[in-house]
């Protein structure tokens, strides 16, 4: 069995000195409890929060002790009456190969209705954090322009797909112009930009004629001072994530020089965490899953091969490697 541990908290940009891989026994299931095999691993933006000191949503992760996050795997050995050897399975647990862990905190999975990989991705948390920031919080109408930072990203992609079922007209952002193509070409953005290219500023402009109505935000700093500019009045921002801020030393800070906007065009900027709709995850799951056999959402995995590899995975996240979503597949079924 194996281990990833936080090995030290990172000032800027993590590396992979921050971690370490260790070798650990796997122990025995006691009563109530399950040996799960790690099959799919993920790692998300989030996490980069929880490897600092400071206090946020979730709890930081603990210096030498190991990072967990959300794992699909197979019980191998059962001693709960809720589980068989060979049930697929889905829970937050540690970085290891083995864990052992309380039935209670294992939710079994169903790999007929979507391939597991879907579990920790489109029906997983990113997809329900595009589906309830995009409808609960930006509330697009038909022919709205929604316009989204890290289109091309696990929830980025989601939200644009949902958008578009919604009959929005749907702009994306996004680093590489390979991703560009994949918006437009693949997932049926009607726009995608690329702010890394030196006229970005005025090609957003032009692929929103009409302004923007919602702009469901991943990514903070100035991809969204550029698209904010663009608002139109009573305009919606879902407040996802900053990912282009998450590397800052203390100091850097990205200053909020948008606020005069906001104020001007009355817009909405709401904050949310998907577990804020922990209750309604069921249905909404439901419509994703119905969404998905009607062929109206499709989703990608980015998948690292390796456990040793999942540090890589975790900062690729940072360099834009990923298209959809990053994982890593520690092992077969
Ligand atoms: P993604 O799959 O979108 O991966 C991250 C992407 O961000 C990269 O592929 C990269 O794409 C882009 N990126 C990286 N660095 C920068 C930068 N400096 N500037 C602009 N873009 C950058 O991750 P997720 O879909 O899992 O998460 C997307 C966002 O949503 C994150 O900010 C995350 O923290 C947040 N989140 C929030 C939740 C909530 O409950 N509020 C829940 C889940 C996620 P590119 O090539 O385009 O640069």
């Amino acid at each position: 069995n194996q281990q990833i541990k936080l090995a030290k908290r990172p000032e800027g940009t993590p590396t992979k000195e921050h971690f370490d891989i260790v070798d650990i026994p796997i122990n025995e299931p006691n009563d109530g409890e399950v040996l799960i095999k790690t099959v799919y691993l993920s790692v998300d933006p989030y996490m980069r929060g929880r490897m600092s000191a400071g206090k946020s949503y979730v709890k930081p992760f603990e210096v030498d002790k190991p990072i967990n996050g959300t794992i699909v795997g197979e019980v191998v050995t059962s001693k709960s009456d809720s589980f068989s050897k060979g049930d697929l399975v889905r829970g937050m647990f540690p970085w290891q190969r083995y864990n052992v862990v309380s039935a209670s905190y294992v939710e079994k999975i169903d790999p007929s209705i979507a391939p597991l990989t879907a579990y920790l991705s489109v029906l997983g948390m990113t997809g329900l954090t595009a589906y309830f920031g995009l409808l609960d919080i930006g509330q697009p109408k038909e022919g709205e322009t929604v316009v989204i930072s890290a289109a091309a990203g696990a929830v980025g992609s989601t939200v644009g797909q949902i958008a578009k079922i919604k009959g929005a007209n749907v702009v994306g952002i996004a680093g590489t112009d390979e991703k560009i193509a994949y918006l437009e070409n693949q997932l049926g953005f009607d726009k995608a930009v690329n702010y890394k290219a030196s006229n970005f500023k005025q090609q957003l402009k032009k692929a929103c004629p009409n302004g923007v109505d919602v702009y469901f935000d991943n990514v903070g700093g100035e991809v969204t001072d550029n698209v904010l500019s663009l608002l139109n009045d009573f305009a919606r921002v879902p407040l996802c994530g900053a990912i282009s801020t998450y590397n800052l030393k203390p100091g850097e800070d990205y200053g909020p020089s948008i606020l005069p906007k906001i104020l001007k065009t009355r817009t909405t900027v709401k904050g949310f965490i998907v577990s804020d709709y922990q209750e309604q995850f069921p249905e909404a799951t439901k419509d994703l899953a119905n969404w998905i056999a009607e062929d109206k959402l499709s989703y990608e995995v980015t998948t690292i091969e390796g456990f040793e590899n999942t540090p890589t995975a975790f900062l690729n996240l940072f360099e834009g490697k990923n298209k959809g979503k990053q994982l890593v597949k520690v092992s077969e079924t």
